[in-house]
């Protein structure tokens, strides 16, 4: 492969886009490999779009390499599929929704569960047949509240998904091993830094899901790590271990006077300061009031939740926790048609009979007493104990999760750091195969129900992140398996420069490199050697002033290492450095 940039289809800017946040964002879209077409969505140019299948490659090897069969399936697909799972209306208001000229529902992609598990009934039937597993590398769609970052977070993206379908659960097990290694090679050869964390807890079982997170400052995952025993997880996973529960009697519950107290700082230097406690923020029971919207109707319901007044609830935490309901603020004229809470003051004593739902931080524990409101202006209540004087419907474990806190699994102190999610591995179970009716034959006639596991990486995602975690303040720097070109070969100056740049371009070519030249006449050494620090191949030769002496300068985009070389042994260098 030649590109020449004298006729290549590429104009970069030196300028960054006015809507871009993160450095994967302006790096991209200044070196022209994407365009912004609307918010979420991009179209790949050249580059873009050679680096783009270069993802999809090594993706591609490695599923096959565990004997993954590549399909495709349409993006645009029928309602029904949906219907029978209720993702139609479970997924709410990220899933497109369009109609066709008759007025039957359609739906674009935002993954394939229901298509892949029909596709196997339509196909299989003996247990024989058993275990397959196939993927696609496809576009699919999300109508995602927050599509930011460019490519990052697309409403349109590319993803791998891949399915597995065995007759028992050790099969399921063997099919999510062998996702965890390929997986594992994936992203070693994107040279991607990455960490594998839990992504579910409790119900589904230690690994039954975990993600892959590239650590990365911008980020929109948090997760935590500890040094200890290895346990790493996704905020959104982690469980809070319960304290035991408190036998010990208490004192009666006290109604204290505390004007002008609605925030947990104003009350608890207000009850130290009048009333001669000692208290902390993490004596107070804070009260938060939510609405909980279920997708597919307008009925929100109102949730209290009660966590201790030194933490905040984690929005994203508790998105999770309430999938598919969607959690919404609860606002001031909320406030006005529900008199029973009082803003600032409220406390769990009467949210029963306010026939309100009240859930609790796992700290909350039967017989732990608490500073909260007391359901007055100005009043809060002590000796508030838990199973005494309220009685929580159950736990909803959505507090922030901090730096320090203990590891659920050694109690060490725990690190967070962000996160982008670049794949995701799921033992599913039996989920889609009982909504479809997925069985399989069994040797004695009677019938076996499939179990399966979901597995995606995010494949234009990787291409952000890969930046992300490779630039500099001048470009990109490419990992050499994924860059556009193995080298870029920037002739500047007169003619016989950018002759014997295209000459060494075409020799390398022929021994089988990909090969970007730089042969635009009339554009100055200095803006070309910008454009090769902002495009990022991972060898940059430049033939330029010192032709005259023989020589030719040899980079290294990546360690920035300048290395003079004679001419002679230019192609023989270069050579030596792309098969290093
Ligand atoms: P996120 O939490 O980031 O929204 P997700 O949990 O919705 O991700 P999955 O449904 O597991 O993601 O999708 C599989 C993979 O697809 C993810 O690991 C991620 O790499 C990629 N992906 C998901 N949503 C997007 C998006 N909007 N843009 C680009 N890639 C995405
Ligand atoms: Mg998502």
């Amino acid at each position: 492969m030649l590109l020449r940039m004298s006729t290549l289809f590429l104009r970069t800017l030196r300028e960054d886009p006015a809507d871009a946040e993160v450095p994967s964002h302006k790096l991209l879209v200044r070196a022209g490999y994407v365009r912004r077409v609307a918010p979420g969505i991009y179209s790949w140019l050249p580059l873009g779009k050679i680096v783009l299948e270069n993802v999809a490659r090594v993706v591609r090897e490695e599923m096959n390499r565990i004997g993954g069969q590549e399909v495709l399936f349409p993006a645009l697909l029928p309602r029904e599929y949906y219907e029978a799972t209720g993702r139609w209306t479970e997924y709410g208001d990220t899933l497109f929704r369009l109609k066709d000229r008759k007025g039957s529902d359609y739906l674009l992609g935002p993954t394939h569960e229901e298509m892949f598990t029909d596709m196997v009934k339509g196909e299989y039937s003996s247990y024989k047949d058993y275990p397959v597993t196939l993927y696609q590398i496809q576009t699919k769609y999300r109508d995602e509240a927050r599509p930011r970052a460019g490519i990052l977070r697309g409403r349109e993206f590319v993803m791998k998904d891949s399915y597995s379908f065995d007759l028992d659960d050790d099969g399921l097990k063997h099919s999510y091993e062998q996702h965890r290694e390929a997986y594992i090679r994936i992203f070693d050869r994107l040279g991607i830094d990455y960490r594998i964390c839990f992504a579910m807890s409790g119900a589904m079982g230690g690994s039954a899901s975990e993600e892959f997170l590239a650590p990365c400052p911008t980020g929109e995952d948090t997760f935590v790590a500890c040094h200890n025993c290895g346990y790493a997880a996704n905020a959104e996973a982690v469980t809070t271990p319960a304290p035991p529960t408190v036998t010990a009697e208490q004192p009666a519950l006290r109604v204290l006077d505390t004007p002008d107290t609605p925030t947990i700082e104003s009350l608890v230097e207000y009850v130290n300061e009048h009333h001669g406690l000692g208290i902390t923020a993490a004596d107070t029971l804070k009260n938060i009031v939510v609405k909980v919207r279920t997708p597919g109707s307008d009925k929100a319901e109102v949730l209290v939740i009660g966590v201790p007044g030194d933490r905040e609830v984690d929005f994203k935490r508790l998105e999770a926790a309430l999938t598919p309901g969607v959690p919404e603020i609860f606002e001031a004229e909320d406030f006005v048609r529900n008199p029973g809470l009082v803003r600032g003051y409220i406390g769990p004593q009467v949210l029963a009979s306010l026939g309100l739902t009240y859930l609790v931080d796992p700290r909350v524990v039967a017989g732990s007493a608490w500073i909260t409101g007391a359901n007055e202006p100005g009043k809060h209540a002590a000796h508030v104990v838990a199973g005494r004087d309220f009685q929580p419907a159950g736990t909803i474990d959505v507090a922030e999760i901090r730096a320090g806190d203990s590891c659920p699994r050694c109690a060490h102190p725990l690190s967070i750091d962000r996160g982008i999610e670049i794949g995701h591995i799921f033992q599913l179970g039996r989920k889609y195969a009982d909504a479809a009716g997925l069985d399989a034959l069994g040797p004695d006639g009677k019938p076996i129900r499939v179990t399966m596991g979901s597995y995606g990486v995010g494949v234009s995602r990787a291409v952000a992140v890969m930046v992300e975690q490779r630039h500099d303040a001048l470009g990109v720097a490419w990992p050499r398996e994924i860059a556009p070109a193995d080298v870029h070969i920037v002739g500047t100056g007169k003619e016989n420069q950018i002759e014997v740049a295209t000459q060494i371009a075409e020799e390398l070519e022929a021994r089988g490199l990909r090969v970007l030249v730089d042969d635009r006449p009339g554009v100055s050494p200095g803006v070309k050697f910008k454009d090769s620090e902002l495009l990022g191949m991972p060898t940059v030769l430049i033939v330029g002033r010192g032709l005259a002496q023989g020589v030719v300068e040899l980079r290294d985009r990546a360690t920035g290492v300048k290395e003079e070389i004679p001419l002679a042994e230019a192609v023989e260098r270069v050579f030596a450095a792309c098969r290093a």
